[in-house]
């Protein structure tokens, strides 16, 4: 697994050819996450479905293969840009490469089906609108290539964000080359995957999900209720980043604005979208390339293939239709391994806009049978608009309908309007509903209020996030916590205000308290132990023998209940989901900004309400002397009930690896890092499941070392507690 991609295990390469490829052929020293696991099962003949995000570094993974194999193989590819780019980076390195697609000359593209014939390439990069040509297929087949590559893969599928109709001859073309297949694309959730793997008939693939930590990224979500607001974020983020960036926008008239405004600041800027004519597209994109263009305001017609490393901000000035969108387009940013900013301006208004463009793109059943009977009667387009009525989805969605019709008529040659609509009507359906699904994933990436790279992650991963078996994503990628989007850096709210030290005192009790029962209760329970209820659940739990237990009482439960609420808000708290859970179900965990604020080590401005205004009343508990705020800090932490019994089974975990590190003649850090053991104090995990969440703690250390720290934890004061 990840392990064995370390630089040291890359280091010795006399028995190891892809790794010596990779440092003599492209000039690396060590393989990037995933890309050895991938590259090894293209080699070894197994079947591969990989998602890798842009820049991740995909095209080594077939690359080094395909020169140390017999024979050649055949990469699909839907960007000549992009294949060209390719094919002169591998000729530069001696590699016999080419690419077919329609931007040859007739020279150009026998010469390289002469090349392809004769055997002499290693790879050979094919356009899928090629494929529609038998006697290239026949020529293709004839080579006898020895693996097939298909790059963008999610394209295959209806259920992708990005269907293309050209890409459903690869099945086909897969059965009749009868070689091993590996797919890659930067964006397939496991739905997309399967479906993949049925299309190309994969056998028992690797999965790969992979490289979704990018550590100079920041993914951030501002609240913009207006156009005025998203100016002010959008001039803010400009002025931090500084150019170059693209700012996306759902429809050509944001775009158009967006781009006036950047201009107006003084920025080189223009728009991109699917109105402007080929050439002046080619043009700002060329320009954006160079550097001459400083910003681009973009539809997301602009981006595929686009390889620009040293784009500083992606701006999102409309929210997008799924997270695979939004992720391929902010991924853009720092590429180079530098800074990178990936903002999104969130008004929840404009999820009406993407629920606009998914009733337009998805007819339903009767507008598919209406317009099929309009075509029948010889009707053209704006006919069938203006009879679809006055409203502009409708008469996008009669237009859709018209379009896809005439297509499946043409391909099935059927005459117009004659017997049922040649469309998989249910296939429609489904799509229209997977459609509206995504779109509220892409909502919920905007309210969460925890790690944007872990929803993110294991939104492509699926629930669960790892597999243990190997087949799946490896637990090593997993991210718990990025600590560079703008809910670990506790960016989330630059506004409230400073809490009173009695406030702060309140919070991080109830901080500890969440800590205590990390990942284990929900909002119900961590109310009732903090406020010290009687309840038979909490007694039978021991829960109310926690230093915490009580501590609480004078917020009542209504106002411990809006404290917590705040500290979620703020990102000092995460809810998460529950695997196997009811939906919407949720256990409070503490954040790694959250821990700072517990131990004292931070004191954040928080989105309170004013003071003199209702909700946690600034009372203390009872039993707890509110210190003067010169002493507060000190004071603080000597409270019982704040971190000491966390502190005393730090100590008592640092004992434990000091006897292994001893036993087992290693250094102490290379058992566990000292924040590894702060993280298994205050988390507690309670099974190999909770341990494996803890970050620095991968299927490798839990195999060594899980029963002894699990027998450890459970000796800690707080046992009894169960799951809920
Ligand atoms: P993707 O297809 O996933 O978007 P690419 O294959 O184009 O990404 O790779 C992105 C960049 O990363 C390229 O410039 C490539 O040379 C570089 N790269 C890929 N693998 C490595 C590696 N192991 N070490 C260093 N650079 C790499
Ligand atoms: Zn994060």
């Amino acid at each position: 697994m990840a392990r064995s991609e370390s630089p040291q295990a890359t280091l010795t390469t006399e028995s190891d050819p892809l790794a010596q490829a990779l440092r003599e052929t492209f000039g690396h020293g060590a393989f990037r996450t995933g890309q050895r696991r991938a590259a090894q099962a293209v080699l070894d003949g197994r079947d591969v479905v990989a998602v890798m995000p842009t820049g991740a570094g995909k095209s080594l993974c077939y690359q080094l293969p395909a020169l140390l194999l017999e024979g050649t193989t055949v990469v699909i590819s839907p960007l000549i840009a992009l294949m060209k780019d390719q094919v002169d980076a591998l000729r530069q390195r001696d590699v016999a490469a080419a690419a077919i697609h329609s931007g040859l000359t007739a020279g150009e593209r026998q010469r390289a089906e002469r090349d392809l014939a004769e055997g002499r390439l290693k790879l050979v990069y094919v356009a899928p609108e090629r494929l529609a040509s038998r006697r290239f297929q026949a020529g293709l087949e004839r080579a006898h290539p020895c693996r097939l590559v298909v790059d963008e893969a999610h394209c295959i599928s209806q259920w992708g964000h990005d269907f293309r109709p050209d890409y459903r001859r690869l099945g086909q073309l897969r059965r009749q080359l009868g070689v091993p297949a590996a797919a890659f694309t930067a964006t397939a959730t496991p739905e997309v995957r399967e479906d993949i793997g049925r299309q190309l008939s994969l056998e028992e693939p690797l999965e790969l999900v992979t490289g979704f930590a990018r550590p100079n990224l920041t993914l951030a979500v501002e609240e913009c209720p207006d156009r005025v607001s998203k100016a002010r974020a959008l001039d803010r983020i400009v002025r931090e980043m500084g150019p170059p960036g693209i700012v996306y926008a759902s429809t050509r008239k944001n775009v158009e604005l967006w781009a006036a405004m950047l201009e107006q600041r003084g920025l080189k800027a223009a728009s991109y979208h699917a109105g402007l004519d080929d050439g002046e597209r080619r043009r700002v994109q060329e320009e954006f390339l160079g550097g001459e263009l400083e910003a681009i305001a973009a539809t997301n017609a602009f981006g595929m293939g686009i390889d620009k490393a040293d784009i500083r901000f992606v701006v999102h000035a409309d929210l997008p239709g799924s997270v695979e969108a939004y992720y391929q387009e902010a991924g853009r940013a720092g590429r180079d391994g530098l800074e990178g900013r990936c903002a999104l301006l969130y008004s929840p208004v404009d999820i009406r806009t993407q629920e606009f463009f998914i009733s337009g793109s998805n007819p339903d059943v009767e507008t598919f049978h209406r317009v099929w009977a309009a075509l029948g009667e010889g009707w053209d387009d704006s006919q069938i608009e203006s009879a679809a009525g006055t409203a502009a989805a409708d008469r996008m969605a009669a237009a859709t309908a018209a379009r896809l019709l005439r297509q499946a008529a043409a391909e099935e040659r059927v005459p117009l309007g004659q017997g049922p609509p040649p469309v998989d009507l249910a296939a429609q359906r489904t799509k229209a509903r997977r459609d509206s699904q995504r779109l509220r994933w892409m909502v919920d990436y905007a309210d969460h209020r925890g790690c944007r790279t872990s929803f993110i992650y294991r939104y492509f991963a699926g629930s669960g996030g790892a597999g243990a078996d190997g087949t799946g994503t490896s637990a090593e990628d997993a991210v718990e916590e990025c600590g560079t989007c703008d809910v670990c850096r506790g960016w989330r709210f630059s506004g409230g205000r400073e809490p009173t030290d009695e406030e702060l005192l309140q919070v991080r009790i109830a901080l500890s308290g969440v800590a205590r029962l990390s990942g284990r209760f929900g909002m119900q329970k961590v109310v009732q132990m903090l406020t010290g209820s009687r309840a038979r659940a909490l007694l039978e739990r021991g829960l109310d023998r926690l230093p915490t237990y009580g501590k609480l009482a004078a917020l009542g439960q209504d106002g411990t209940k809006a404290l917590l609420g705040v500290l979620i808000e703020a990102g000092l708290v995460q809810r998460r989901g529950i695997e196997g859970g009811r939906p919407g179900a949720f256990v409070l965990a503490l954040s790694a900004a959250g821990r700072e604020v517990m131990h004292g080590r931070d004191r954040p401005r928080l989105p309170l309400p004013e003071r003199a205004a209702a909700g946690p009343r600034p009372a203390a508990a009872p039993d707890l002397r509110v210190p003067s705020s010169s002493a507060a800090r000190n004071s603080l932490s000597e409270d019982p009930a704040l971190g000491s019994v966390d502190a005393e089974l730090f100590e008592r975990l640092r004992e434990w690896r000091g006897e292994e590190a001893r036993r087992r003649s290693l250094p102490a850090y290379v058992v566990f890092h000292d924040s590894t053991l702060e993280q298994l104090a205050a988390l507690q995990p309670r099974d190999e499941e909770q341990l494996l969440r803890v970050k620095g703690i991968g299927p490798a250390k839990v195999e060594s070392y899980g029963e002894a720290l699990l027998a450890l934890l459970a000796e800690s004061p707080e046992e009894g507690s169960e799951s809920p």
